[in-house]
């Protein structure tokens, strides 16, 4: 079994209480890894380093332009290594598509390193008009100094690419913090990165749970700012620990993304696209399609065709290149998922579709999942199963179909499938979202920032705004024309 260390100031310790966890391999179900279970002390050495590495340099000092230089590295270093981290991935994490799709030169996910390495050396301050006489009046933006990325299991390098190269780009240093259930490939992925010879400091990664190590962590007096990425409950606790010293948050929450079918869509179209916006990583993604609300006069038709595409799904090992949906990406979700399953079959919701039946004798296999006639009160329509798992419900006019997709604490993204482009934006102007979809799903690019409305979360990944919500304003003030009267004179 391999045995990791934990990463500070580029080098490798062990946990200062020698206590470990370990990680399974989600197609067996057998342990293959085991991660320093970090403590409070490690979390400490770990915040040095990363404060020492801000403001004693050279990373705090660094010009932008040599920034960017950094970052266009690590995007190479890393696209270099696309296959190694793919496979750490895999086997920790199941994942399929496999991660290293999207780490190869030009990918995009890895472009976010030299889309902001670009930026780097282009972020300008502003002069202000300000209505006072004899004052220059200008704003720069500045970095934080040390932040704490918390993240999930899905996706974990994808996430941690998201939150990396806008962070670094503004001139922050990092202490991250992966899932306890997919930490593999984030501390592999600092292996690597010692060869793009980054300062010391800059980059560390604590591992281990929320509460003995996020927590710390978070509630660190000398991490400036917290970007989590998880589950609505855990961002809730998260932000109740950062709100002890009122330190600013950046939330990447859960979401039942709503995808409305409209009677003139184009079924083929909305079938495949519903499809492939939840199905390929079993669902184990934060803008999972999987509440979908079509419309009475098509629904039967529409829940057949659905039905009759993806129970051809290849649900299977991921390590063979013709699997297309992999397991679940550990045991505790595996559990849960099967759990949503069998809740929605005793509410008496109609199953079309049962993906529990994966033939496999080891690991955690479940397949696309359907049920119909699911109200949008019901638990199945509300909460998120993270999962293959997709609740139908009919709808007969627009007013009401607007409702039942704003009906949910989320509001991460939601797709529109119609002809009538009018009557589509018109509905997805009304949507309560932070990213619709018209006649497509599940797009995404490093240019275009992503993020939640109400519980889904706040802040901005990606684009402009990805690397806005990594800087703070500063307003000087300097005068053309220093005096100053007596504030006390007669
Ligand atoms: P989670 O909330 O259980 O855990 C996320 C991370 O937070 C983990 O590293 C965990 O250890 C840590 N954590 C939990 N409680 C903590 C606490 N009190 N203090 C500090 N850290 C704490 O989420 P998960 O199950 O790992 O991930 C799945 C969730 O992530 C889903 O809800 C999914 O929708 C969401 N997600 C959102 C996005 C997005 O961009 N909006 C992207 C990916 C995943």
């Amino acid at each position: 079994m391999k045995t990791y260390q934990y990463f500070v100031a580029n080098a490798w310790h062990d946990p200062d209480e020698e206590n470990y966890f370990k990680s399974e391999n989600p197609a067996t179900g057998k342990a293959w890894a085991r991660l320093p279970d970090c403590n409070a002390e490690d979390v400490n050495r770990a915040v040095a380093a990363a404060k020492s590495a801000f403001y004693e340099g050279p990373w705090g000092k660094l010009h932008p332009a040599e920034r960017g230089r950094v970052l266009r590295r690590i995007g190479d270093t890393i696209s270099r290594h696309a296959d190694r981290l793919g496979e750490v991935e895999l086997r920790d994490n199941g994942r399929v598509p496999n991660a290293a799709d999207s780490l190869k030169p030009g990918a995009w996910q890895v472009d976010s390193f030299h889309y902001y390495a670009g930026m780097c050396d282009k972020f300008e301050g502003r002069l202000i008009p300000a209505e006072v006489p004899d004052m220059h009046n200008y704003l720069t933006y500045e970095p934080f100094g040390v932040v704490a990325q918390i993240l999930p299991w899905n996706s974990p390098l994808g996430t941690l690419i998201w939150k990396l190269a806008p962070c670094l780009a503004a001139g922050n240093t990092v202490v991250i913090k992966p899932s306890e259930q997919a930490s593999c490939s984030v501390l592999e992925l600092m292996d690597i990165l010692l060869e793009a010879e980054l300062p010391p400091g800059v980059l560390n990664v604590v591992t281990g749970f929320g509460a003995a190590t996020g927590e710390p962590l978070i509630d660190h007096p000398d991490v400036r700012l917290v970007s989590f990425t998880g589950g609505t409950a855990g961002g809730r606790a998260a932000a109740a620990v950062a709100a002890r010293q009122v330190k600013p948050v950046i939330m990447e929450l859960g979401g039942k993304s709503p995808q409305v079918v409209l009677p003139d869509a184009d079924l083929d179209l909305a079938v495949n696209g519903i499809a492939a916006g939840i199905f390929p990583a079993g669902g184990q993604s934060c803008i999972s399609g999987s509440r979908l609300l079509v419309h009475r006069e098509v629904i039967d038709d529409f829940t057949d065709r659905l039905v009759e595409v993806v129970k051809k799904a290849r649900v299977g090992d991921p390590e063979d290149p013709k699997t297309q949906i992999g397991p679940m990406a550990n045991r505790p979700q595996y559990e849960r998922v099967l759990k949503c399953i069998a809740d929605a079959e005793s509410a008496g919701h109609r199953m079309l579709l049962d993906g529990r039946q994966s033939g496999r004798e080891e690991g955690y296999f479940i397949g696309p999942t359907i049920f119909a006639d699911v109200p949008n009160e019901s638990h199945l329509a509300q909460n998120e199963v993270f999962g293959p798992v997709v609740s139908t419900e009919a709808w007969e006019t627009e007013a009401e179909v607007i409702n039942k997709a704003n009906a949910t604490v989320y509001g991460l993204a939601a797709g529109v499938w119609s002809r009538d482009v009018a009557r589509a934006m018109r509905i997805a102007d009304q949507v309560e979202a932070g990213t619709v979809y018209i006649n497509n799903y599940f797009n995404a690019a490093t240019q275009s920032p992503v993020g939640g409305f109400k519980q889904s979360g706040y802040g901005r990944e990606n684009g402009w705004e990805g690397m806005r919500c990594y800087l703070q304003t500063r307003s000087v003030w300097l005068s053309t024309n220093p005096h100053q009267p007596d504030p006390f004179a007669d």
